[in-house]
């Protein structure tokens, strides 16, 4: 099941993020992308992205990123799209005992 909620960029500090912001590093926008931090919808983990890493582009015009991220908490794969975040729930990993 998809979800769907606002992607907000937030100025807050990454510990007060809430889930669903995104959090530009740096802050300034006159200053050059290096990456964003992304709190998971599903889960609040805040996750780190990195454009041109694993091939990531972000439009920051429209807050898109071209690549899908799985949170490393909770395996939610996480899209943002045009200012929305769409995400799913990870696949919860079922060990057979051998
Ligand atoms: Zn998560």
């Amino acid at each position: 099941m998809v979800h769907k909620t606002d992607a907000v960029v937030s100025s807050k500090p990454v510990c007060k993020l809430a889930p669903g912001e995104l959090r530009r590093v740096p802050t300034d926008r006159s200053r050059g992308l290096i990456g964003y931090h992304v709190a998971c919808p599903a889960c609040g983990f805040v996750n780190i992205a990195l454009p041109d890493a694993e091939g990531l582009r972000v439009d920051e015009a429209t807050t898109t990123f071209s690549e899908r991220i799985g949170c490393l908490r909770c395996h939610a794969q996480l899209r943002i799209d045009h200012g929305a975040f769409f995400w799913e729930e990870g696949q919860r990993v079922r060990r057979r005992s051998v």
